[in-house]
């Protein structure tokens, strides 16, 4: 399928590995031109020449932190004009709810929550003025239910969830697509953090950490950042414009819900 976005500027945050990563792989098979954020020059580096090598498109590596208004600055001045805008940042640690402080909310609500709802801020008046744009979020399984250990990770794109669902419906006249994309445990960095605290926690060995996870995903293992990525260049193809404001799960069937 033609998505229609040969030649789109699109600004993806916190993209040299994981989720961001695969999001920008779908947009540059799709013919995007990327402006691609994380805080490692090194990896950054890599898989900004590995996608334009691959795809043919033009990648702009941006180092910048992504929570702070410097690193938006750099990220935004160096995209220009942006039709596609996905947003992303590393997720809080996990811990117990009576733990957490002030500061943990803050980091957490800075990036999770502050950060993206900034880029959108930036980019939002531009794609309407030029009637076309896409924005995707990448939040959490959490939103719909939530993980006990993850409360900072919780709350924070909880108040993400909100600001998206009014603000979705006030830009959609202009051609503005804005969604939010949930992803449930995939194969990334992060999935290997979490799963390497529990074996250090518990005694018990990678693989035996990794089976008792899948044995609660219908589909029996983790998602990919393929697949993950082909569902965030669908949303910003020209082919969706009707979907404004969802919230849309990519776990396997994990989150036993029925709508
Ligand atoms: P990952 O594999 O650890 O990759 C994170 C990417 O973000 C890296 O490229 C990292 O590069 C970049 N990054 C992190 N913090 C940044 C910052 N402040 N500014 C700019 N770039 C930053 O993580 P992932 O698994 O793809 O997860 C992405 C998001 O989805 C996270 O918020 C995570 O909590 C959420 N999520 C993931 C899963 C899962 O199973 N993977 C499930 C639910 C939710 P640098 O470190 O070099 O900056």
């Amino acid at each position: 399928m033609d998505l229609g976005i040969k030649g789109r500027r699109a600004i993806v945050c916190a993209g040299s590995k994981g989720l961001g990563r695969g999001c920008a792989e779908a947009l540059a098979e799709a013919g995007a031109e990327i402006v691609l954020n994380a805080r490692g020059v090194d990896a950054l580096a890599a898989t900004a020449n590995d996608i334009e090598a691959r795809f043919g498109v033009t990648v702009i590596p941006v180092a910048a932190d992504i929570t702070t208004p410097e690193g938006r600055a750099a990220v935004l001045d160096a995209a220009g004009d942006v039709d596609i805008l996905v947003n992303n940042a590393g997720g809080p640690p996990p811990g117990v709810w009576s733990d957490w402080t002030r500061e943990d909310f803050i980091k957490a609500l800075d990036a999770n929550m502050l950060a993206p709802i900034a880029m959108m801020q930036a980019c939002l008046p531009g794609m309407m003025a030029r009637g076309w744009g896409r924005v995707v979020n990448i939040t959490s399984q959490s939103v719909r239910a939530p993980i006990a250990q993850l409360g900072l990770s919780n709350s924070a794109r909880a108040g993400l969830t909100g600001f998206v669902a009014g603000t979705a419906r006030q830009v959609a006249h202009a051609g503005v697509c804005i969604n939010n994309l949930l992803p449930g445990l995939h194969a990334t960095d992060r999935a290997d953090a979490l799963d390497g605290a529990v074996v250090r926690a518990e005694g018990i060995t990678l693989d035996e950490a990794r089976a008792r996870r899948f044995a609660n995903i219908p589909v029996g293992r983790y998602g990919t950042r393929a697949e993950f990525g082909a569902m965030c260049a669908f949303l910003c193809s020209t082919h969706a414009g009707f979907i404004v404001g969802q919230n849309i799960l990519l776990d396997g069937g994990a989150t036993n819900i029925t709508i």
